[in-house]
């Protein structure tokens, strides 16, 4: 294949854009040599977490990380029963296992495509009170999801609550930040999501002091910040940290956030625009409640395989969020599902289409985008 005239994701141009403050960040982290730990870290663990509306911030080394580690510090482990999407990236899944604990598929709601609350609560009553400890919902593409409803069987029955905000930075639910309403909220800062580092990144946030400080330790050797000494271990404790390059660049980057966010949402509004109508193509829905951030935009369409295959031919970078179903993954074949257990995520994984979109994005590509997505379609 030759290059692309069209990236799903062109994290150069961001770069373009602000070489000159980027380039800053990482000299002053280079002059300082404060690479693990220190001001600048906890200066963007304050900031971070003040953008989500809650207190406290917990760096650590990604965001698969960030959610077991999260669920750890609530006290979920081994053995114990997690409810979360079928349809997500499965690095939900995996740090569910990761904390030790099982994960309990739920299938999509089939308009906006996170965790079906109606659903999730038939689930919860199968599986009788008490059995189900902790839900983590998934803010799938950048749209939150239906959380009322999820919080409050979670309530009534004294489950945490991790939310996955790996594909949501900003997102809001009714005006919540995600992040601010379940016991934590876990986020990545890989390269391509809406915050992204120059490599691996995450971070938990919390409104509870008491979670903080577990997540603290669990993190960083049983370290806790509270104390002088780095070495009194008060638990077991993995690493698993963000460093201050990531940190120093994370910083300079969330003050440009909500202006790459707006620029996103409109992109996503041009597209509406010039798909809309098109009966062969099935345009993502903002839930009413939502204040979607636009990680990804999807579509549905028949054929998805073909199509995708000749819109790369042609040169556009369209990707495939995600081909395969957690209930159908290779990895999770212990759980025991099987074909036709979770329909709605079957029926995603089968015609979910991601076009390409970053704020960087111009008119004319996305509407070489639309052009090569219709050709494709019809041919
Ligand atoms: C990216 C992502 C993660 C994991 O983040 P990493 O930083 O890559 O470990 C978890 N959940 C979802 C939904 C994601 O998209």
């Amino acid at each position: 294949m030759g290059e692309l005239k069209v990236q799903l994701v062109d994290l150069r141009a961001q770069y373009r854009a602000h070489k000159k403050a980027f380039d800053g960040a990482i000299r002053g982290v280079m002059e300082a040599g404060a690479f693990i730990g220190g001001g600048g870290l906890n200066r963007f663990e304050q900031a971070f977490a003040e953008f989500c509306g809650v207190k406290f911030g917990v760096g650590v080394g990604n965001g698969t990380d960030a959610i077991s580690i999260a669920l750890g510090a609530l006290g979920i482990g081994k053995g114990d029963r997690v409810l979360m999407p079928a349809f997500t990236f499965i690095a939900t899944a995996h740090a569910v296992v990761d904390a030790g604990a099982i994960p309990v598929l739920v299938d999509s709601d089939p308009m906006h495509y996170t965790m079906d609350p109606a659903r999730c609560a038939a689930t919860i009553a199968r599986h009788g009170r008490g059995k189900i400890k902790a839900l983590v919902p998934v803010h799938l593409y950048g749209q939150a999801a239906d959380m009322d409803p999820l919080l409050a069987p979670a309530r009534q029955h004294r489950m945490k609550v991790v939310e996955d905000c790996a594909q949501a930075h900003g997102a809001r639910y009714r005006g919540r930040k995600i992040g601010s309403m379940g016991h934590a909220g876990a986020f990545s800062f890989y390269p391509s999501k809406n915050l992204g580092a120059a490599g691996d990144g995450g971070m938990i946030v919390t409104r509870d002091a008491r979670t903080a400080e577990r997540a603290e330790r669990l993190h960083n050797h049983g370290r806790s910040s509270r104390t002088k000494s780095k070495y009194i271990h008060y638990s077991w404790g993995r690493n698993s940290r963000l460093d201050g390059l990531q940190a120093a660049l994370l910083f300079e980057k969330l003050r440009h956030l909500d202006r790459w966010t707006e620029q996103r949402r409109r992109l996503a509004d041009r597209y509406a625009d010039l798909l809309g109508g098109d009966p062969n193509v099935r345009l993502p829905q903002i839930a009413p409640y939502s204040y979607h951030v636009f990680h990804a935009f999807v579509v549905l369409v028949r054929n998805r395989d073909r199509v995708a295959e000749e819109m790369r031919r042609r040169g556009i970078g369209v990707e495939i969020h995600y081909p395969v179903p957690v209930h159908l993954q290779p990895s999770m074949k212990g759980l025991g599902y099987k074909r036709g257990d979770f329909p709605v995520s079957e029926l995603l994984a089968r015609s979910c289409l991601t076009l390409p979109l970053y704020p960087e994005m111009t008119p004319s590509q996305q509407r070489l985008v639309v052009r090569e997505l219709k050709r494709a379609i019809s041919k």
